[in-house]
């Protein structure tokens, strides 16, 4: 059912209250092709809503927002040292890596508690505690908002890179993913398995709690910790994880920065950039828990942009192009953002 003049408030984590002109939840593909001819005969903007955990409206959504429901999950295939597994794009994402792990599948502990829905996980390549999606993942279905013809894409064709993707590029806008198939590791089948706890405090947590013999469901638990331990829980405190990407310069701005700026945390990454982590330039920059009005930068990881009650989207963004600015006038870097800004 098509609802009019819709709060988007309870449907996105900021809890930035906004209005959807036009709001349908759909529960099956058939339903959310119906719904893909009432957009295209009223020619009207679209959004496809997951969890709302990466996103921030800067206003009212002057279109449709096709909230997606579509559910379930299942074992499609089974090979000795591999299970592929298949889940529709409305699943919880929390709940699905809990899911696998009761299924003695190894593969997504280190992505535990990263809030939203399955559907949007390759979106960005979502990733935590060194390891990304793009791992695990085989393939995925998604429906062509203009057409309504039903499309498969596999690892290669979604072309992801540093919390990045198709979906975010070239195919913006273009496909609404209705389900997404993994390939895990069969944890009972007796081969080696390779986790993957090399990642700042995992180890040290693993041992705070005792643990002898790793498990994906360990490693799991010292990921939640860790989480709870830093991270603002939306439901208390209103944000979208991390407000910017971690920006990958060149060798010799890195090099600059250090001439300048001394010890300078940094990691490898793809094409022989430097990854410099964010919260780190935010934090030099004196934003690090630094309120403005009903926002600002979160006291305990600066990167998290908070909504400290009734703050409007607007004030958020606001507060995000200064932090931008800041860090390009030290450092030169132009911040990217992660979330979805709308
Ligand atoms: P939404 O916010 O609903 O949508 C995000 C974007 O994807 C929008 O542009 C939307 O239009 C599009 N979209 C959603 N579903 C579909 C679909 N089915 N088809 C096509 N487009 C779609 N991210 C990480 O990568 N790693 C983390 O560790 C992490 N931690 C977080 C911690 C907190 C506390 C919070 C609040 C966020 C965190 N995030 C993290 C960000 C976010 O949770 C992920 O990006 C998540 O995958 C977003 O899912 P969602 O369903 O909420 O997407
Ligand atoms: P952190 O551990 O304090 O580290 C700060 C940054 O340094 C991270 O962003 C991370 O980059 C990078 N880093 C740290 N150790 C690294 C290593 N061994 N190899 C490569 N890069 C390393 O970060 P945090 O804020 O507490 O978050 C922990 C993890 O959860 C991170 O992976 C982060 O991406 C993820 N997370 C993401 C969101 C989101 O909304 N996207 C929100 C919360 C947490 P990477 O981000 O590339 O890992």
């Amino acid at each position: 059912m098509i609802q009019e003049n819709f709060s988007l408030r309870a449907l996105n984590t900021f809890g930035i209250e906004a209005h959807a002109r036009f709001y349908a939840p759909f529960y099956k593909v058939e339903g959310l092709l119906e719904l893909l001819n009432f957009v295209r005969a009223n020619r009207l903007p679209l959004l496809v809503l997951g969890g709302g955990s990466n996103v921030l409206f800067t206003k009212d959504f002057d279109g449709v927002v096709l909230h997606n429901r579509i559910s379930g999950k299942r074992i499609v295939q089974e090979e000795d040292e591999w299970v592929w597994i298949e889940a529709a794009a409305g699943e919880n994402w929390h709940e699905l890596v809990m899911w696998t792990i009761d299924h003695e599948l190894g593969g997504l502990e280190n992505l535990s508690l990263i809030p939203g829905y399955a559907g949007a996980a390759p979106i960005q390549n979502i990733g935590a505690y060194g390891v990304e999606l793009k791992e695990v993942f085989h393939s995925l279905e998604a429906v062509e908002i203009s057409t309504g013809k039903i499309f498969s894409f596999t690892a290669a064709e979604c072309r992801f890179g540093y919390r990045d993707s198709v979906f975010k590029r070239e195919g913006r806008n273009q496909f609404i993913i209705t389900n997404i198939t993994l390939r895990l590791q069969n944890m009972r089948c007796g081969k080696p398995y390779h986790y993957r706890v090399e990642y700042g405090d995992i180890a040290k947590q693993l041992e705070v709690m005792g643990v002898q013999q790793l498990s994906p469901r360990a490693v799991s638990e010292a990921i939640i910790a860790i989480r709870r331990s830093k991270l603002p829980d939306p439901s208390e405190l209103g944000n979208a994880g991390s407000f910017f990407k971690n920006p990958l310069v060149s060798a010799a701005h890195y090099a600059q920065i250090v001439a300048e700026y001394g010890q300078t945390p940094h990691y490898p990454a793809e094409d022989g950039k430097v990854k410099i982590p964010a919260a780190w330039l935010i934090e030099k920059c004196g934003w690090k828990g630094k309120r403005v009005g009903n926002t600002g930068s979160h006291s305990r990881q600066a990167l998290v942009l908070v909504n400290y009650g009734g703050a409007t989207g607007k004030e958020i963004w606001e507060c995000a192009l200064q932090i931008q600015q800041s860090v390009k006038e030290k450092f030169g870097i132009a911040l990217e953002p992660e979330v979805n800004v709308y």
